[in-house]
């Protein structure tokens, strides 16, 4: 785990700096409190966090309050450094948003139990967040976390005037594979069809378990073509071989129902369209993907 070390004295950083290493945990190290706050805004930032109270600029306890009110998420674990003592500090430390505190100068071990704690409670944050958000069967992101990607990918795609498409697609068939292999085969089939569908996604896309045998596919700055692409290449990762489940190699195909925009505000609007799309599909034979043409992109 990746610890974030804020602190302006140059002996206090080389110590938690060595001590942090020796402890397995990968440091960065900055000087003050702007520049953690600088690292914490990029991407895969570090989630436990030591902050010294006393720096120049912003200190440790102001450097806490921005950090608290920005998104809730990725929760932030900060430990604040003080001075032995001051109880007031600690006190406004933790008011600020600190999860923990350590006295200078610190004890070794006390700081290795401390950092302990911290990983223990970002690791259960971060299972209660996926049981939250992710379908069990699948790992994929459940209905209502795909929907929520589509509303921001939507409000995007209305500021920048790009446009998004929404990809609603449907195993053909399921219940003949459940009636006839039964349904662990038809859990193992889901649970292959959503693995197929993640691999062929650019990093970008989402998807998401929208209902039963149903899928739903967020691909940003993508037209009706661009959609319709990304769902010709799904349609092909599912159809391409077989599903091996105990005993059976179970050929398995899906319908894709396609419709993109750029000034759509609703998510139902989309989604409507989408499905009609997909109905499309069906009606027209499965194993295919249709293009809501209703709207350009
Ligand atoms: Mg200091």
């Amino acid at each position: 785990m990746k610890v974030l070390v804020a602190d302006d004295s140059p002996i206090s950083r080389h110590l938690l700096e060595v001590s942090l290493s020796s402890s397995g945990y990968e440091t960065q190290i900055v000087a003050d409190g702007a520049e953690a706050l600088r690292v914490l805004e990029q991407k895969e930032s570090p989630k436990l966090v030591i902050l010294d109270w006393m720096m120049p600029n912003m200190d440790g306890v102001e450097v806490c309050r921005a950090i608290k009110k920005r998104a809730a998420e990725p929760y932030v674990y900060i430990i604040l450094l003080t001075a032995k003592g001051h109880q007031e500090e600690i006190n406004e430390g933790l008011e600020a948003g600190a999860d923990d505190y350590i006295t200078k100068p610190f004890d070794l071990q006390e700081l290795k139990a401390r950092l302990r704690v911290g990983k223990r409670i970002l690791e259960l944050h971060e299972q209660l967040v996926s049981q939250a958000t992710r379908d069990s069967l699948t790992s994929l992101l459940n209905r209502s976390a795909i929907l929520e990607v589509l509303q921001k990918e939507l409000i995007r795609s209305v500021r920048e005037k790009t446009p998004v498409a929404a990809i609603m697609t449907d195993l053909d068939h399921f219940k003949h594979v459940n009636d006839t292999y039964g349904h662990l085969a038809g859990d193992a089939v889901l649970r292959e069809a959503a693995r197929r569908l993640s691999a062929s996604l650019r990093v970008y896309d989402s998807v998401g378990r929208y209902g039963g045998e149903e899928f739903l596919v967020v691909a940003p700055s993508c037209g009706a073509a661009g959609g319709a692409d990304v769902a010709e290449r799904l349609r092909e990762s599912i159809s391409g071989a077989p599903i091996d489940t105990s005993g059976h190699a179970i050929v398995v195909t899906m319908s894709f129902g396609v419709a993109a925009t750029c000034d759509i505000k609703q998510v139902n609007q989309l989604l409507r369209m989408a499905d009609d799309a997909l109905y499309a599909a069906k009606k027209a034979g499965r194993n295919r993907v249709e293009v809501n043409s209703e709207i350009g992109g």
